[in-house]
């Protein structure tokens, strides 16, 4: 028997696809929603229904609470799956829908909530055994004595990030002392402006890390199990481009010992669904930054190296099942690579919306497409500029290199600008190939430096 007899997709573009696809694998009916510019999208032409929600601008539709509400009620659907980005960590949202009689996709209101402040995340982890980045250990106060110790005590450089930021917005690298009690006000400022919410705190700036998360699912029983780790140091401006599992140089011990920690964590907060654990790696050591408790774009990678589907993961969870495996049932077999295909200027990486001519998806062993993309698909201006993934699987990271070269000069995509150049770069570039690089590679590398 299916867990959900109809599940509503509050979400646009590969992700919403990705969804539809693992209902439809379950029996699940589904619901579409989107806005006037989305009527085109793929995953809307194949939905058993779907229901126009408002204009292009996403507060109006894909950020439109009553709407989807409405678009439930008026469907029938039991569920919501809220995709990433959107009202994905949006705590009231899963509450509406919850208080509307509804079932929401992911962890509890409360748990969103909790992750979704990172003052109160980092407490909340630091609690639950997890290592932090040396720091305030919550906000810090009009004492500029007190700041100005603190700062001395974990040394420079510090950060100065705003709770409410995300993003690699709302922070501030301070190298010297004397810049330190300007500095704080400057970010109080911003974040005040910015997130309306004026609370920042300290943490040891790290010169060097890499970015490395830890993926869990958990349910509604205790259980706990970790996937192993995603490497996705391969940035720019804090966006990531291409994500990798496992991570390099990783050994079994280090996933066991950090995926341990992590499952831990998420019995002692009540965890629900899928959740990612983001770290900072630097010298050996793992610094919690942050708890994403929806699924993420770099999902695929897992899934490739452990066989399993984390959307259908999802549901299940949030329907009420138990877990159906445990930790010793986790495998991670080969490795896998994703490159996100991006409509944008490669140099200049701006936007480049329009009318896609002619789309031609690589195939083969270990490769994956994930993209609404088709041809004469007209991408719309409002949204992202990611129009798809691009994943390859082999036994291990070279092989999987190699898959995802020959892939990247089989695909064809014409009449939008894209950053596939880029991409077929980085698989010749020897820091790329070398692996273990850190989250400056990538800007360095363009920079010419
Ligand atoms: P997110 O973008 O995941 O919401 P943050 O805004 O907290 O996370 O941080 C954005 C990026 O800033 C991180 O991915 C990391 O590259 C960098 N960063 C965050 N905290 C630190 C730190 N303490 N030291 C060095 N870099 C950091």
């Amino acid at each position: 028997m299916a867990p959900f007899k109809k599940i509503l997709i509050a979400n646009r573009g590969e992700i919403a696809l990705r969804v539809l696809r693992a209902c439809q694998a379950m029996n699940i009916r589904t619901v579409a929603v989107h806005s006037t510019v989305d009527r085109n999208l793929k995953h809307v032409g194949m939905a058993d229904e779907s229901v126009c929600i408002g204009p292009a601008a996403a507060g109006q539709s894909y950020l439109n609470v009553p709407g989807i509400i409405a678009a439930m009620e008026v469907t029938d659907a039991e569920a919501v799956h809220p995709g990433y980005g959107f009202l994905a960590e949006n705590a009231d949202f899963a509450e509406r829908v919850e208080e509307s009689g509804f079932t929401f996709i992911g962890p509890r209101a409360e748990t969103i909530r909790l992750m979704g402040d990172k003052v109160s995340a980092i407490n909340a982890m630091r609690q639950a055994g997890v290592p932090c980045v040396p720091g305030s250990n919550g906000p810090l106060d009009d004492d500029d004595r007190r700041s100005e110790r603190l700062a001395a005590e974990i040394g420079f450089p510090v950060l100065i990030k705003a709770a409410a930021g995300g993003g690699g917005r709302g922070m501030r690298v301070v190298e010297h002392p004397e810049d330190l009690i300007k500095s704080i006000s400057l970010t109080r400022q911003e974040a005040r402006s910015g997130f309306g919410d004026e609370t920042v705190y300290m943490e040891k700036f790290l010169t060097n890390p890499r970015h490395i998360e830890i993926q869990v699912l958990a349910d509604a029983h205790g259980n706990a199990v970790h996937l192993g780790e995603r490497d996705c140091s391969m940035q720019r401006r804090h966006q990531k481009v291409i994500e990798e599992a496992p991570a390099p140089g990783i050994t079994p011990d280090e996933r066991e010992r950090i995926g341990r920690i992590c499952t831990d964590a998420c019995r002692r907060i009540g965890y629900l669904g899928a959740g990612t654990f983001e770290f900072l790696y630097e010298d050996g050591e793992f610094y919690f930054i942050e708890m994403n408790t929806r699924i993420q774009v770099e999902h695929p990678v897992t899934e490739c190296v452990t066989g399993l589907d984390l959307i259908r993961a999802q549901i299940l969870a949030a329907a009420g099942e138990p877990l159906p495996f445990s930790q010793d049932d986790v495998v991670i077999l080969g490795h896998a690579i994703e490159c996100r295909i991006n409509a944008e200027d490669p140099e200049k990486f701006i936007p480049q919306p329009g009318r896609v001519e002619s789309f031609h998806a690589p195939g083969g062993p270990g490769i994956r497409v994930d993209s609404h993309i088709y041809d004469s698909y007209r991408i719309p201006p409002n949204y992202d500029s990611m129009i798809g993934k691009l994943i390859a699987h082999a036994e291990n990271r070279e092989a999987a290199i190699a898959r995802m070269r020959v892939a990247l000069d089989e695909l064809v995509l014409r009449g939008v600008i894209n950053n596939i150049p880029l991409h077929q770069r980085l698989m010749r570039d020897s820091g790329f190939i070398e692996g273990g690089a850190n989250i400056h590679y990538l800007e360095k590398l363009l920079k010419g430096g």
